[in-house]
């Protein structure tokens, strides 16, 4: 990133290129070091917790309902056990500005933590595809020599064992995502039912397992460096007071092998390029704050493992701000973050009053376009109404229109509606028959209410077209 976070460091051309391109424009394919260390296993464990809940979510039920369906085929949502629609468009444009301006805020108070600890590319690759690659292929001396090995009986195996369980895997993964957008219950029929009944689903469940095999087995750290916009947006989401992880300057350099020290004063930096070898997106994070950092820790724990070892103090990599480092400064509140809470608690006070004050029913009465008004008889003048309720709960759930004002009649063309199906769109046709005596302007408001077994539900607004008296 652009941002020259670290002022130690004045040979900037390490930001010309990329770690994972190698100067002929190949890839240059990362063997990071296996990690160890107290991050690391926490992160585990975190991450443990998240495949817990990605993987359960889908079968989650309450009162026979699904807790969260994504289905943007039919484009019916379902957030932790709420039914939304398109018609609430409006509150998921609310709560993406709101989670834009919660990103906004986090990253300049704690940097790529999410990157780290709880992103799912970084959770599956590093918790799960990784720990199978060292499994099977062993730690980054032994991938190597792998790699670099002929072809022979030895290689096949582990390379056709590595890559049938990343398959299963991205198998795995691809049918719960496919569940979150059909749901479980759909998701069943076509894991029940045979390959033919459902070639559709069959064949999306195939093309999905081979995206997310292409990116756990090939793609990898690319999705950070070049797909993902969260990634590509630190450099203005960060500041100087940022939480990221950092390497200490002031106390690592000048660098210098250990044997050297004494003689030449070095820092506790003793150049072993560890944190080199374990970083996952191959960078160097003694060169300062890069895009291609995730913020995993790797380097952290293996850097602390060193610091033990030369008896000198662990943090030397550490979580920190640019600020800390060079200036002492431990946490600031700044402008900027100030900024950020007064719109995050505007935008988050907005949604909350939309969601409470949402009915379950949402009504549209609409004049029918092209008809003026009809004289129904010497007293009474009529307008054709179309409308459409949503019925946004998962029960079938009795209606009844009412005029509120002014005091007038409504005719349903045809039967009318008098119930909705449980998530779905009712549509009808009215005549509404006005006494003259109420139509003093050419628009006159009228005011709808909608009960249900005598609960008003919904109301719904517009407007009424006769003659000018
Ligand atoms: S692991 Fe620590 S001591 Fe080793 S090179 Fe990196 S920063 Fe220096
Ligand atoms: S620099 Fe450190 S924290 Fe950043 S990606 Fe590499 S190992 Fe992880």
């Amino acid at each position: 990133m652009e941002v020259a976070f670290n002022s130690f460091k004045k040979d900037e051309t390490f930001r010309d290129s990329v770690s994972t391109i190698a100067a002929d424009g190949k890839r240059a394919w990362i063997f990071p070091k296996k990690p160890k260390g107290k991050l690391y296993n926490a992160r585990t464990l975190v991450s443990y917790g998240f495949l817990v809940i990605f993987f359960a979510m889908p079968w989650i039920k309450i009162s026979g309902h699904p807790f969260m369906l994504l289905n943007v085929i039919e484009r019916k949502f379902v957030l932790f056990g709420v039914a939304f629609f398109p018609q609430d468009f409006f509150l998921f444009v609310l709560a993406v500005l709101t989670f834009v301006v919660f990103i906004a805020l986090f990253t300049a108070l704690f940097g790529r933590l999410w990157c780290g600890w709880a992103c799912p590319q970084t959770v599956f690759m590093e918790m799960v595809f990784r720990k199978i690659e060292y499994w099977i292929e062993g730690d980054m001396m032994q991938q190597k020599a792998l790699d670099k090995r002929s072809w022979d009986s030895y290689k096949a195996m582990r390379k056709i064992s590595k890559h049938s369980i990343f398959f299963i895997i991205a198998f795995i993964i691809s049918n719960t995502f496919l569940a979150y957008i059909i749901g479980i219950d759909e998701w069943k029929k076509i894991a029940t039912d045979g390959v033919t009944a459902h070639m559709v689903g069959f064949m999306t469940i195939l093309v999905f397992t081979g995206v997310f095999y292409g990116v756990y087995a090939r793609f990898r750290e690319q999705v950070c460096i070049v797909v993902c916009p969260y990634g590509r947006l630190q450099g203005v989401l960060l500041d100087p007071n940022s939480v990221i992880v950092g390497y200490d300057y002031k106390r690592g350099e000048p660098r210098g092998k250990i044997s050297t020290a004494i003689e030449n004063k070095t820092g506790d930096c003793i150049d072993c390029h560890q944190c080199v070898q374990v970083c996952p997106t191959g960078i160097d994070i003694r060169n300062g704050t890069q895009l291609e950092c995730i913020n995993c820790t790797a380097c952290i724990d293996v850097c602390n493992s060193i610091m033990d070892k030369v008896n000198k103090p662990q943090g030397l990599i550490r979580y920190t701000s640019e600020n800390a480092i060079s200036k002492g400064i431990k946490f600031k509140i700044t402008g900027r973050i100030i900024g950020y809470c007064i719109v995050l608690f505007v935008l988050f006070g907005t949604l909350i009053t939309f969601l409470a004050i949402r009915s379950d029913i949402e009504t549209t009465v609409l004049r029918t376009t092209g008809l003026l008004y009809q004289k129904t008889d010497e007293q009474h003048i009529s307008n054709v109404f179309s409308i459409e309720m949503v019925n946004k709960t998962f029960n079938d759930v009795p209606v009844e229109l009412r005029i509120i004002e002014p005091a007038g009649e409504v005719k349903w063309v045809g039967n009318g509606i008098t119930s909705i199906k449980e998530q779905s769109v009712a549509q009808g046709l009215f005549f509404l028959i006005l006494p003259k005596s109420e139509i003093i302007k050419t628009k006159t408001k009228v005011k709808f209410e909608i009960y249900s077994n005598g609960k008003k539900m919904a109301k719904a607004e517009t407007s009424f077209l006769g003659p000018n008296n």
